[in-house]
């Protein structure tokens, strides 16, 4: 199904409407709305996923679309915010890297005409895992086709990347704050406790500032690492009975993410039903997409779970070196603010060893074998 054309009349400003989804990143905003007017070959958004990075992508592609300039209000606006435009083309990987037949996929996409309108977006993800594909994807963008505009996405910019970089117009997005987070969370109804609990576990990102706001099982989890220490009786069954018990809970949590995947999934079906093909569209990079995002949501899940977990140790710190009873065993007093000390850091050891992905179970596990050590 192929809609009309749209007219073509002198496009305005594009409306900051088409960002109504996005928060937190105003800089970002602006300058993408700037860019829309007279945009140039390429831009490269640097940041952290979870920030609302779809929403700003697909924002931005509505206003290079629109006839309008970007008007939020017609079929092209509303399709290319729903991703569901056929000159809006995201392309993401496969497998650890972006890999060099999809940097040449990106070739070919660049050099076709536009399907519908006057112009297209290629839309790369994960250009930070460029690595073999990166010259490939440095030669398209070093020959600018004039209906094409892309739009590059990396978490951070390694050196090996800097060439690619220099081609594109740069803009940064930045993790949100605790404060903004829990604001936004206020706002939208979440009550003050619970707000501040879901904007620390959220650790600067919208996306799963949302998706834990609608998580009933989010509180639940939260007491569940907060009574860790005085589960832990110093006995070895009892660490791996809380790990396997903190290890499923983590799972559940991502439950939520698969739901919204399988939605996912259900309306890229519908929409290729549409256009009159069979089945999912580049099936293997859309799970491995979702899967990756679990993965990643389990490992968040476990270091916000580290954290409240520290949080209680150092409760415990506390209450300890607080003024007690007069000639009340100074000593012992010592002994255990420094075990507890140790357990903060064991714990938040733990929690920086996540980033280099080792075998989540065994962390845990050991983890609380050496809490253990540390009972009440
Ligand atoms: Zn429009």
């Amino acid at each position: 199904m192929s809609a009309a054309p749209e007219p073509r009349v002198a496009p305005g400003p594009a409306s900051p409407a088409l960002f109504a989804d996005v928060v937190g990143q105003a800089d970002a905003v602006g300058q993408l709305l700037a860019a829309a007017r007279r945009p140039v070959h390429a831009y490269l958004l640097v940041g952290p996923p979870g920030l609302g990075q779809q929403a700003l992508v697909r924002g931005f592609a509505a206003a290079l679309l629109c006839p309008r300039g970007g008007c939020a209000q017609c079929e092209v606006c509303r399709r290319a915010r729903a991703g569901v435009h056929p000159d809006v083309v995201e392309v993401e990987r496969a497998g650890a890297f972006v890999s060099v037949e999809q940097a040449r996929r990106v070739v070919r996409l660049a050099q076709r005409r536009p399907l519908e309108g006057h112009r297209q977006v290629i839309v790369v993800s994960d250009v930070h895992l460029a690595r073999l594909a990166a010259p490939v994807l440095l030669k398209t963008l070093e020959e600018p086709a004039g209906q094409t505009v892309f739009v590059l996405l990396a978490e951070a910019v390694p050196a090996e990347l800097a060439t690619i970089a220099s081609r594109c117009v740069r803009i940064e997005l930045h993790p949100l704050s605790a404060a903004g987070l829990r604001e936004w969370l206020t706002t939208h109804g979440v009550a003050g406790d619970l707000a501040r609990d879901l904007a620390d576990a959220a650790g600067g990102s919208i996306d799963r500032a949302r998706l834990l706001a609608e998580d009933a099982g989010f509180a639940e989890r939260r007491a569940l690492w907060r009574s860790v220490p005085g589960r832990l009786d110093g006995t070895g069954s009892a660490a791996a009975g809380l790990a396997a018990e903190l290890l499923a809970s983590a799972e559940d949590a991502v439950e939520p993410l698969r739901a919204r995947h399988r939605s996912e999934t259900e309306a890229l079906l519908a929409e290729a039903e549409q256009r009159g093909e069979r089945g999912l569209p580049r099936r293997k990079e859309v799970e491995d997409r979702q899967h990756r995002e679990e993965r990643r949501w389990r490992t968040d899940e476990l270091r916000a779970g580290f954290a409240v977990l520290s949080a209680a140790y150092r409760d415990r710190l506390v209450a300890v070196a607080g003024p007690g009873p007069a000639g009340h065993h100074p000593g012992r007093a010592e002994d255990r603010m420094r075990e507890l000390s140790r357990a903060v850091g064991v714990v938040e050891q733990s929690s920086a060893d996540l980033v280099r992905n080792p075998n989540e179970a065994l962390l845990l596990e050991a983890l609380l074998v050496r809490l253990s050590a540390v009972t009440g």
